[in-house]
């Protein structure tokens, strides 16, 4: 079994309810289950300021699926939630993205590990930090480690 951390964010239909829903869709998926669920945040958003805040979360699993197959079926999901891509950063009912796969480094067309993004953004750091501090991000140290850089961006715990 491999250890994978997902981050979840809403902000269209009732996002704390969406996002609670796709701890449910995680949970099931096959040959998975849910180590740790963070609490949900409240974030503003990044990029596209008019739209409404965000919910984010994370969640840590343990699977052996493998990592393109698990980014099949978190991309499933977000189908299932009704996702509609527009615009880049833009308003999503719910996105789920890999956020790392072990200590594992990919660099495919469809999936970048760890995720590119991680280490400068509140919304995913924030939750990290809450059940897994001590997780080292490949080749950047700590999540711990990382959330001074980010302590200027909005984030609630609800
Ligand atoms: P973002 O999450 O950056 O707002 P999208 O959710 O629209 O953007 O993702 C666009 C594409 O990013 C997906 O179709 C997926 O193939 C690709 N991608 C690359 N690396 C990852 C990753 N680690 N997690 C999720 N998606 C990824
Ligand atoms: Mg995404």
């Amino acid at each position: 079994m491999k250890t994978a951390y997902v981050a979840l964010g809403a902000n269209l239909d009732d996002p704390a309810t969406t996002v609670r829903a796709a701890f449910a869709a995680l949970a099931n998926l096959p040959d998975s289950r849910i180590i740790h669920c963070s609490s949900l945040y409240r974030t503003a958003p990044v990029g596209l300021a008019d739209q409404p805040e965000f919910i984010n979360a994370v969640a840590e699993l343990e699977t052996s699926l493998a990592p393109e197959a698990l980014l099949d079926a978190l991309l499933e999901i977000e189908q299932r939630f009704g996702r509609i891509r527009a615009e880049r950063n833009g308003p999503r009912t719910l996105d789920l993205d890999l956020l790392l796969y072990d200590d594992q480094c990919v660099d495919l067309p469809r999936l970048t590990l760890p995720h590119p993004r991680l280490h400068l953004r509140a919304f995913v750091l924030q939750p990290l930090a809450e059940i897994a501090p001590d997780l080292e991000i490949p080749g950047r140290g700590t999540v711990a480690a990382w959330l001074p850089a980010v302590a200027n961006q909005g984030i609630v715990k609800l």
